[in-house]
């Protein structure tokens, strides 16, 4: 799996914040420099880099989640309330924003809107 290359230092502080920098799986404290940013939508399904699908994960959560998609209210104990319901916003956006990223993604995930 390749490590994700946003800009980690600037976004990192906020998206901590979600939680009150703890794992948002298993609730662990993170550590300065051992945190990974996680992506709600996974890339993969067509999720971005907006800041409601950006969580703070520990390394081995991260590593067992994957890419799965998985739901907030099952999967992310720790995220505070109104950060889990920004995340559910960007998810619905997400369901009903065009025909690509979804489910049933087949194939190269382009953007041909435009
Ligand atoms: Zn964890």
């Amino acid at each position: 799996m390749r490590g994700i290359k946003v800009q980690k230092a600037q976004v990192k502080s906020s998206i901590l914040e979600k939680t009150g920098g703890v794992c948002a799986v298993c609730g662990r404290p993170l550590v300065h420099g051992k945190v990974t940013i996680e992506h709600y939508i996974p890339k993969y399904h067509g999720g971005t880099d907006d800041e409601r699908n950006l969580l703070p994960l520990c390394k081995n959560c991260n590593r067992r989640k994957g890419s799965r998609m998985v739901r907030a209210e099952e999967f992310y104990p720790f995220l505070k309330a109104r950060f889990f319901n920004e995340a559910n916003e960007y998810r619905t956006e997400w369901e009903n924003g065009g025909e690509q990223g979804k489910f049933e993604t087949k194939g190269s995930v382009k953007t041909e809107d435009e």
